[in-house]
């Protein structure tokens, strides 16, 4: 699947979602927001590291459909929705099929346009110099990621919803 396709069906979803859906989908966001930051806390001195040494390199030459998903699109636009409109311009430089840069590298040269705690699932849980420190916060990403893809599955289900707020 395309970036532009995963953003625009993100979009369509979020704008079809109920109004009690809607609740339940910016707590989820906000549990994984919570969870990045932790992450990210936890990183701090292995990002440093990428700021100080690399700047990067892991956006560039990508095989782009293998880091972004539906909901990392739903996720980015829930807490993020003033960014719609520069995302947009951002994709019309796809060029799917392709290894490519990360077309969210500002002015296609970088930093990242997304804010350090709204970031894709893969982007923020992988690390080239090894991650085992960083498993349990890397794991508490992942679940919360898990948990809006299913809420996305399911989303006709809103008895379903309320469990998923409840398993933290
Ligand atoms: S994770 Fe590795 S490749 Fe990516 S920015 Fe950091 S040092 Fe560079
Ligand atoms: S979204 Fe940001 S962190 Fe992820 S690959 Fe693109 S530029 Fe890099």
């Amino acid at each position: 699947m395309s970036l532009t396709y995963c953003f625009k069906k993100a979009t369509h979803s979020i704008h079809r979602l109920p109004l009690d859906s809607r609740e339940v989908l910016d707590a989820l966001c906000r549990q994984i927001q919570a969870a990045e930051r932790n992450l990210n806390a936890a990183a701090a001195l292995r990002l440093q590291g990428c700021l100080d040494n690399c700047r990067g390199l892991c956006c560039r030459n990508l095989h782009l459909e293998a880091v972004f998903g539906i909901p990392d699109f739903v996720y980015i636009l829930t807490l993020e929705p003033t960014m719609a409109a520069g995302m947009a311009e951002c994709l019309r430089r796809e060029e799917p099929l392709f290894t490519s840069n990360c077309p969210f590298l500002k002015g296609g040269v970088g930093p990242c346009i997304f804010p350090p705690d709204v970031r894709p699932e893969v982007c923020i849980t992988s690390f080239c110099r090894g991650d085992a420190a960083l498993k349990a916060d890397i794991g508490r990403v992942k679940k919360s990621f898990w948990k809006l893809g299913f809420f996305l599955w399911t989303r006709k289900l809103p008895g379903v919803h309320r469990l998923l707020l409840k398993t933290g």
